[in-house]
């Protein structure tokens, strides 16, 4: 989506060879030809995007029943990744995109044992932690819960329409102010 600055650029690159040299040693992907995801170019996704921690996007008119890494367009990885804090998480999200550039276009059982076959799959249960750290980053409200204490950083007041996951008391909205 967005075009990676020079610094960004350098940091996928490393991403990219620390990748491909783990998936070398991996035996899930003897015979697969590994070597051919060094060429598809990595990208950001925009900043704002909370859900999504990386995309694969592929060429037009390629078939989708034959699809090979020559057809990737380009991965697109969340430019908040590209810091050590995340270095583990983003390792298990280019792989995970990698995945797909060999054809596994789904998130089927077949997809989900090769992506936790990597050598670091506890790194996959960062995800939440991740979209929960860009939330807090972009809130401007607190949902809180008075009974256990959690909070629940949003961009919208909650205007006591939700409730706390925990132990479902009706969460109080606190308005963020940035002391600058
Ligand atoms: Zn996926
Ligand atoms: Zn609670």
């Amino acid at each position: 989506m967005a075009k990676p600055n020079a610094e960004q650029s350098m940091l996928l690159n490393e991403l990219r060879d620390f990748v491909l040299e783990v998936m070398r040693e991996m035996p899930e992907w003897v015979g697969a030809n590994v070597e051919l995801l060094s060429t598809i170019q990595l990208g950001v996704l925009r900043k704002n995007a909370t859900q999504r921690h990386g995309v694969t996007r592929w060429r037009r008119g390629v078939d989708v029943n034959d699809l090979k890494p020559g057809d990737v367009d380009v991965i697109d990885l969340h430019p908040e990744l590209l810091v050590s804090e995340w270095k583990a998480y983003s390792a298990f999200v280019l792989h995970h995109e990698y995945i797909h550039a060999f054809g596994l276009r789904a998130h089927d059982s077949s997809f989900r044992s090769l992506e936790a076959s990597w050598p670091g799959s506890k790194a996959g249960q960062q995800g939440i932690k991740f979209t929960e750290a860009l939330r807090r980053k972009r809130a401007s409200w607190l949902w809180c819960c008075s009974k256990c204490g959690r909070e629940y950083p949003r961009q919208k007041p909650s205007n006591g329409g939700y409730r706390c996951r925990t132990c479902d008391m009706k969460l109080i909205d606190r308005k963020i102010t940035t002391l600058t």
